[in-house]
């Protein structure tokens, strides 16, 4: 039997997957840790945890399988977090981690240095206080005498990998979430690093999805079970990651993920980059390919605020009949039409990436009246989730990058009203898929690559990948979605001075 293995060092916590030769899940383990934010807006984690997890779960692993099986282990994790080591590769601060935002001076430091535009052209990305980059000139500004000894910055899911086989390696889809890789050439881009005045051997050699890093120590082994010298392959960022495990590895082909957050992830043949920043550009796990991502930050989210704050009475429903209170409050949506009647719903509860890169911007429901009940709330809530998805569909369109179908994945991708609705809103099929285990599925298929079980990546997610359903959009709802939509964008642009205002005003009241 050959088995391959995907690790996924999360934020919340660690998953490990086993998979057979056709991709089955034949067994898998979660190890979860803790989250510390000392102050305000600071996110730190400790990299000895993430350590700690990855082996209890490998071990977890081997105790479900025959460890002589494996082929090959592939590694994902969340990415843009910053482990400094020193020369004997002590962890000399806590890993800073992608939602800490401790480094809006150091952003605004890289722009004044470089030029926001010259950045842009540069690392295919603009400067977010989320990205690696900023959080080494912050140890630098902060912590004058930590920094000296800093030898090596890894991050996240390269750390576990030192761990497990004592080699410093990267890969490309990672490093492009630091700011300091040159997109287009995948490599580390070594004028910027001069630059921002950031020693270029910090940073570990960059590698390709599938590609051999290392192989599994004699001491990994002893501590997880497994036998030494399996081959570790670089596998990828967990967005990247993701997009393998859903197949979104050819022209064409999105996936939608209605997480608490949501991001729409399109593979790119060729590189392409929003002169703006609104939308990420990564180099993909695919060898040579490209992906671009918006980021909607409250999408189930949203769905989730109105679920808890305006709906007692589904929820009791729901407790019981032992059913869910999303499908109450999915089915009483339905009941209003397209457009709900004109109710517009903004869901930027907690401000917004995509498009308008703005942390101060707020929900709102616009144009309510007396004709409005429940049913149209809920509705606005979902149409509005979409509209902010196309926002993100409608730049990476509006880049040349083919939108042939979207592949719906996290907890209201489930929902098939909600599918309906992206797929009218985004005049795109929604396609459902056989798996949706996410980043850990595709370092596994990533694996099973290098392991030799298929010839390429594409490969790979062709033969354990499959539709299970299809919607396709409606023309007369995607008309009527058209004008709603140039609604909800009028919608924020008119109300964002207020938003800013209110902001200011609330600044000055704490
Ligand atoms: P996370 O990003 O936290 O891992 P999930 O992928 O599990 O989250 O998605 C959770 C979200 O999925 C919820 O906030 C909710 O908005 C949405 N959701 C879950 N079940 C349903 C459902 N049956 N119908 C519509 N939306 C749902």
């Amino acid at each position: 039997m050959s088995i391959t293995i995907g690790l996924d060092i999360g934020t919340s916590g660690t998953k490990a997957v086993a998979l057979d030769a056709s991709g089955t899940l034949v067994a898998s383990a979660l190890e979860e840790y803790p989250l510390y934010s000392p102050r305000p807006g600071w996110a730190q984690q400790d990299p000895a945890d993430w350590d700690r997890a990855a082996v209890a779960a490998l071990a977890r692993l081997t105790a479900q399988i025959d460890g002589s099986d494996v082929k090959a282990i592939g590694l994902s994790g969340q990415m843009h977090g910053s482990v400094f080591l020193d020369a004997d590769n002590a962890v000399l601060y806590p890993a800073i981690l992608w939602c800490d935002q401790r480094t809006a001076a150091q952003c605004a430091a890289i722009n004044e240095t470089v030029g926001e535009a010259r950045l842009v052209e540069m690392v295919s990305n603009p400067a977010l206080t989320g990205f690696t980059a900023p959080k080494v000139l912050w140890l630098r500004d902060t912590e004058p005498a930590l920094y000296e000894r800093v030898r090596k910055v890894l991050l996240p899911k390269d750390y576990v990998r030192l761990r497990l086989t004592g080699e410093f390696a990267t890969d490309v889809a990672d490093a492009s979430g630091t700011l300091l890789f040159d997109v287009k050439n995948r490599a580390w881009h070594r004028e910027l690093m001069s630059l921002l005045g950031i020693d270029p051997d910090f940073m570990p050699r960059a590698y390709e999805g599938p590609e051999v890093t290392g192989t599994l120590s004699k001491e990994a082994a002893e501590r997880t079970g497994l036998p030494a010298g399996i081959p570790v392959v670089a596998g990828a960022g967990d967005c990247a990651a993701g997009g393998v495990g859903t197949g979104v590895v050819r022209p064409g082909v999105l996936s939608a993920s209605l997480g608490t957050s949501g991001v729409v992830f399109a593979f790119a043949d060729t590189v392409k980059t929003d002169p703006h920043g609104r939308v990420h550009t990564f180099c993909h796990a695919v060898p040579g390919k490209w992906h671009m991502m918006g980021v909607v930050l409250s999408a189930g989210g949203a769905l989730q605020w109105f679920r808890n704050t305006l709906c007692d009475a589904e929820r009791a429903v729901a407790r019981d009949t032992g059913r869910d209170a999303y499908e109450y409050i999915t089915a009483a949506a339905a009941q209003a039409p397209v457009g709900s009647e004109g109710l517009t719903f903004l869901p930027y509860l907690a401000g917004e990436r995509t498009p308008h890169k703005d942390p101060f911007a707020r929900g709102a429901f616009v144009g309510l009246s007396l004709r409005h009940g429940k049913a149209h709330l809920a509705r606005a809530v979902l149409e509005g989730v979409a509209f902010a998805m196309r926002d993100s569909l409608e730049i990476i369109r509006g880049l040349g990058v083919p939108v042939a179908e979207m592949r719906a994945t996290g907890g209201g991708g489930r929902s098939a009203f909600w599918r309906k609705i992206l797929a009218d809103t985004g005049r795109a099929p929604m396609v459902t898929l056989n798996v949706d285990e996410g980043a850990s599925y595709g370092a596994a298929l990533l694996a099973s690559v290098a392991g030799g079980l298929y010839g390429s990546v594409e490969e790979a997610c062709d033969a354990v990948i499959h539709e299970t359903g299809r919607q396709a959009p409606d023309e007369a709802a995607a008309k009527a979605y058209d004008g709603w939509f140039a609604e909800y964008q009028a919608a924020y642009e008119a109300l964002a001075p207020g938003f800013h205002r209110a902001a200011a005003r609330l600044e000055e009241e704490a």
